[in-house]
């Protein structure tokens, strides 16, 4: 039993460190060997290490996804209040304007919380925002973006974002044009985000299987659904196709998306009401285990920053 604890290790690898708030570190994460020059003849080895960090993950907190490598940033979804998106990113060393874009995954709030205002945070801070041609076509709430910084991104198509190559697939969701994102670094370092899944689709499986990281929606029990209390029309909602995965079919999901290769999972938006961290890890642990999964576990905090890859930078 995993208690309230939020994280647990399969197999050999160390454990994961506690859930901690973004502290003031450099911006650099770094994941490959390379050598540098100080001048004066001083030769540095520097490790380019690929930062995958959930700032917040949940309907009610928003979700807001960041992704860097060496001096690139990318967010995935920007659905937090802007004040609090300012703070998650200040404490995470990172400048807002030298982001490399926001990769927006559906047009749902918590998705999308910071670009419906009157200023939106990426025209403030100048940085495109990368999304399907019908959810720009569909949004009057975000009507006072720039449209030199509405940029298309296609499922089945990818762009390069300053170092991080960023793939789209599609979804199941009941948004327009629902995406996930597979973000590759140069070194081949990957990882996928996709949440707000109703189904595990072919297309969700090819575009994020076989991932060193995956940040991978587990939203509901399933009892604790049925027996929420909630309108029927809303309960059906969420456990439809066009809904929420819940942590039977994530678990299931997660089985076929893992290799040897994957290195780390956290489990994100998960419903304040009908799951919690405990609940998910002992659902999804038995389907890692019977895959033989050595990787790392851990569950996204809904309000607070949470790291996946700085606890396994080193194996
Ligand atoms: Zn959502
Ligand atoms: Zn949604």
């Amino acid at each position: 039993m995993f208690g309230s604890q939020a994280q647990v290790q399969l197999g050999l690898r160390k454990s994961l460190g506690t859930r901690r708030t973004v502290p003031s570190v450099p911006p650099l994460f770094f994941s490959r060997a390379i050598w540098g020059s100080l001048g004066c003849g001083i030769i540095v080895r520097v490790v380019m290490e690929l930062r995958v960090v959930s700032l917040a993950s949940s309907s009610v907190y928003g979700n807001a996804y960041l992704v860097g490598w060496g001096s690139t940033n990318v967010l995935v979804d920007c659905g937090v209040p802007i004040r609090r998106l300012e703070k998650s990113l200040q404490e995470a060393n990172v400048d807002p304007h030298a982001l490399a874009g926001v990769f927006v995954s559906h047009e749902h709030g918590d998705h999308i919380r910071s670009m419906q205002l009157k200023t939106p945070f990426p025209a403030k801070y100048n940085v495109p925002v990368y999304s399907s041609g019908l959810f720009w076509a569909a949004q009057p709430s975000i009507s006072s973006m720039p449209d030199n910084l509405c940029a298309t991104l296609e499922h089945g198509s990818s762009v390069q974002a300053g170092s991080l190559q960023v793939a789209a697939f599609r979804k199941s969701h009941d948004a327009v044009a629902p995406l996930g994102f597979r973000l590759t670094a140069p070194d081949g370092t990957s990882v996928a985000v996709v949440t707000d899944l109703g189904e595990f689709t072919p297309e969700v499986l090819s575009g994020s299987r076989d991932c060193d990281y995956l940040i991978f929606e587990s939203n509901h029990d399933r009892a604790m659904e049925l027996n929420s209390g909630r309108p029927w029309s809303l309960i059906k909602r969420v456990m439809g196709k066009y809904g929420h995965l819940s942590n039977d079919e994530a678990g299931e999901a997660l089985a076929a998306l893992v290799t040897e290769r994957t290195k780390g999972i956290m489990l994100a938006h998960l419903s304040l009401d009908c799951n919690s961290p405990s609940q998910a890890l002992r659902t999804i642990t038995p389907w890692l285990r019977r895959i033989q999964y050595q990787g790392a576990l851990t569950v996204a905090s809904a309000s607070a920053a949470t790291f996946l890859t700085d606890s396994v930078a080193d194996h």
